[in-house]
């Protein structure tokens, strides 16, 4: 029988009023992940907790876990430890994917309630019966069918945003040979767009003014509810909203870039000129073993149409080096499409064995050296490309939406292009969340130099 330990809840005999818990979030993980954590604030602060930033001290700690990479569930047990470090007698309530996952192991670190991703939605609710229960409710909580129920995002706790992430989808019907994330996200849902809508509304009052809309594979949103094109269609209406002025994606696989929605994006005067399209692999052999259901010329081909219709676009990709079997000849193939190819930044990330996953049993496992090498490869080629991308905007002007910060090298304001150009600028207008012109006059490859103009 696994044992966890004890629990410890707060003292509830003598109940503390809300307001006075104070609640501290940290997010492992994605974009998606950020949106959740940005909902569970708003629903504590709606029920009159005082959210506190994590490095405070906290009655409560909320940590949204990662499990897509061994990292990240590295990265998930450290806070869960930090956050028991930090108040031996808080309570730390672990979620996400890796709480989903392996919630025995989240316990066994210190976390006194784990709620999986299935019940997410009613994590609060949870809270409140473990805080009133004490140690009578075992730790994880049983898994449970996945709710149908999207997080939502009611009012703003945190002034001066600008930027937004707005979930519109989750989980994935592909099973990429390598990926755990359909075993603890479960199958694609969408959310209905009426509701999609009304969040986004809801987001747009509170002040936001660029929503980047997310999920696990965004780009098939709208194929549970048999819509064709449910995406560019969902793009349309979202456009129709005063107020939101940007629009963004997140990663979209590259089998749901169809002509429609690249269209859309090159004739929309709202929808952001950047695009993340996971790449994986440009060895067709490898792309096979990973389940992936496109070649490197369907890709290729992708991204020129991309970059003929949208000029200056931003087009990010993954990539994955050291998969099974991955030989020099086909990480050579990789590379070089890279090169050749309109990519203007790259993420690198070395195969993680997860467990269970088809890629667990196949031949060909690598070491870690090999790993770290071509890595290190790629991550230049990526670095060089940024590199290049920026300094064509030199001596041209981008329209940046400035944020409610300062570049903590540079001590400059800091604002964002629609293509993913972080802008460090001086002089105009600077206060946050406007819209400003900035003549471009150097470039880095994390970030380029401006001066804004006068409106
Ligand atoms: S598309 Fe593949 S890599 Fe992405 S979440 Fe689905 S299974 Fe995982």
């Amino acid at each position: 029988m696994h044992l966890f330990p004890a629990t410890r809840a707060l003292d509830m005999t003598t109940p503390t009023p809300r307001e006075r818990l104070r609640v501290a979030f940290q997010n492992v993980g994605c974009k998606l992940n950020l949106y959740e954590v940005e909902a569970l604030k708003t629903g504590f602060h709606q029920r009159g907790y005082q959210i506190v930033p994590f490095g405070d001290q906290a009655d409560i700690f909320v940590v949204n876990t990662c499990t897509v990479t061994g990292s990240g569930d590295a990265d998930s047990r450290k806070v869960v430890r930090r956050a028991r470090r930090a108040n031996p007698a808080a309570t730390v309530v672990a979620t996400g994917c890796y709480a989903q996952r392996r919630p025995g192991e989240l316990s066994e670190i210190g976390a006194n309630l784990v709620v999986g991703n299935s019940q997410k939605p009613s994590l609060l609710d949870h809270l409140e019966a473990h805080l009133s229960a004490a140690s009578e409710l075992p730790s994880p909580l049983p898994q449970a069918p996945r709710s149908s129920n999207f997080l939502q995002i009611e009012g703003v706790v945190e002034q001066g945003r600008t930027r937004g992430t707005l979930q519109i989808q989750d989980g994935c019907d592909e099973h990429c040979t390598y990926c755990i994330i359909p075993q603890v996200r479960g199958p694609g849902l969408s959310r209905p767009p009426a509701e999609t809508l009304e969040q986004a509304r809801r987001m747009v009052q509170g002040g936001y003014r660029e929503l980047a809309l997310t999920g696990v594979h965004t780009g098939s949103y709208g194929n549970d509810l048999d819509q064709k094109d449910g995406l560019p269609k969902l793009l349309r209406e979202l456009e129709n909203i005063d107020g939101l002025e940007r629009i963004r994606l997140n990663s979209i696989e590259p089998g749901s870039l169809s002509d429609a929605l690249i269209h859309h994006v090159a004739a929309s005067k709202k929808c952001c000129r950047h695009f993340h399209i996971p790449l994986q692999s440009g060895d067709d052999q490898t792309l096979k073993r990973m389940g992936r259901h496109y070649t490197r010329a369907y890709y290729a081909e992708r991204l020129e149409m991309i970059a003929t219709l949208i000029p200056d676009c931003a087009v990010g990709a993954d990539v994955m080096v050291g998969f099974p079997g991955e030989t020099e000849e086909h990480f050579e193939n990789t590379r070089a499409l890279i090169d050749d190819l309109p990519i203007t930044y790259l993420h690198v990330f070395p195969f993680s064995l997860r467990t269970t996953t088809p890629a667990e049993r196949m031949q060909g496992h690598l070491g870690n050296q090999v790993k770290q090498e071509r890595s290190r490869c790629l991550i230049a080629l990526g670095q060089h490309k940024r590199l290049e991308f920026h300094q064509r905007f030199i001596g041209r002007q981008l329209q940046i939406l400035v944020e409610d910060r300062l570049d903590k090298a540079t001590g400059l304001r800091v604002g964002l292009s629609d293509n993913y150009i972080k802008v460090v600028f001086e002089g105009g207008r600077t206060d946050p969340n406007h819209f400003v012109e900035a003549l471009i006059t150097q470039a880095r490859e994390d970030l380029v130099f401006g001066e804004a103009q006068s409106q």
